[in-house]
């Protein structure tokens, strides 16, 4: 795939693969769907699967991608359906089987690099680079649960910051959390990079792909896409909570967790909230609310080790 020549043909969609290097047997690749629409406009890059076993966010893109008319468009979308080949084929957690890497960690890369660090670097000049705009879809990677929330890009500037916003705001979230500027190393360093806003979309768990999660990406897609004038129609922007009051409760002592709450629950100041035991079933430490909350990140692992991260609140109406 040529996204350059892909571009160019007004009112196509196309298809293809980059190659990115060869393993010793294979030739590693990222899938690319290139939308040129039909009149001229923006073009706004989208990743799927920077972490692959976010599955819930790869299928709201595919959906999208699947769905979009560019006879309808004005302007352009290049999206990867999945950036990280090797994480999705193997299902490892967080960390790329070949080279024990995590992808979105590795931006802007490094052409020399081992290949995580040289996807990170091809997808940064045949991607990003032709990109007005960035969306990276994620969620809970295995042994996570995460409900839906969007991270908007810190630096750029005031103007492209306060972009990064609205766009997290076309995702029906219900709070959206900016990342600080001096963060590196993730796919929200295009904004610094190439200073285009950014943000990151978080929905799902591995199992089960929930029905939910992946409409609150593919509705952030399409709404994305409205706001950039690429679909016609006014975007629906939600009211979202700007960086509310979290808590991450870790564990200080290891056995076996037991969470209390499905994801997505509220729970009252003071209401227990999980319990790790020992191997015979002695309770060693127990959770409670620091406040009325939403759980919002859940540990699904049943085993946990020390400093593991066990529940996530939010502070939110
Ligand atoms: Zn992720």
């Amino acid at each position: 795939m040529n996204v350059e020549d892909a571009l160019s043909k007004r009112g196509e969609k196309s298809y293809g693969f980059i190659e990115v290097g060869r393993t010793s047997v294979s030739t590693y690749r990222i899938p690319v769907v290139v939308i040129a629409g039909a009149k001229s406009g923006k073009t706004v890059g989208f990743l799927g699967g920077t972490h692959g076993t976010e599955y819930a966010s790869i299928e709201g893109l595919i959906r999208a991608t699947k769905e979009l008319d560019p006879s309808e468009m004005s302007g352009n979308v290049i999206a990867v359906t999945i950036l990280n080949g090797p994480h999705f084929e193997h299902r490892s957690a967080f960390l790329s089987p070949i080279d024990q890497l995590n992808q979105n960690r590795q931006f802007p890369g490094d052409p020399e690099g081992t290949l995580s660090k040289r996807t990170a670097h091809v997808v940064f000049q045949e991607v990003v680079s032709r990109c007005d705009a960035l969306v990276d879809l994620h969620g809970g990677d295995i042994g996570e649960d995460i409900d839906s929330m969007v991270i908007a890009g810190g630096g750029g500037g005031e103007e492209v910051e306060k972009m990064a916003i609205d766009m997290a705001c076309c995702f029906p979230t219900e709070y959206v959390s900016q990342l600080p500027a001096s963060v590196s190393g993730l796919t929200m360093t295009a904004q610094k990079e190439y200073g285009i806003p950014c943000v990151t979309s978080e929905a799902g768990t591995p199992y089960p792909v929930r029905e939910r999660h992946i409409q609150f990406h593919y509705e952030g897609v399409m709404n994305i896409l409205r706001y950039f004038k690429v679909l016609p129609g006014e975007p629906t922007l939600a009211n979202a909570a700007l960086n509310p009051k979290g808590y991450r409760i870790k564990a200080s002592n290891a056995g076996i967790w037991h969470g209390f709450h499905e994801l997505g629950s509220r729970v009252k100041k003071g209401e227990r909230v999980g319990e790790i035991t020992d191997l015979f079933g002695n309770v060693l430490e127990s959770h409670k609310a620091p406040e009325d909350a939403k759980v919002t990140f859940l540990r699904t692992f049943y085993s946990v080790n020390h400093g593991e991260a066990l529940i996530g609140l939010t502070v939110i109406d």
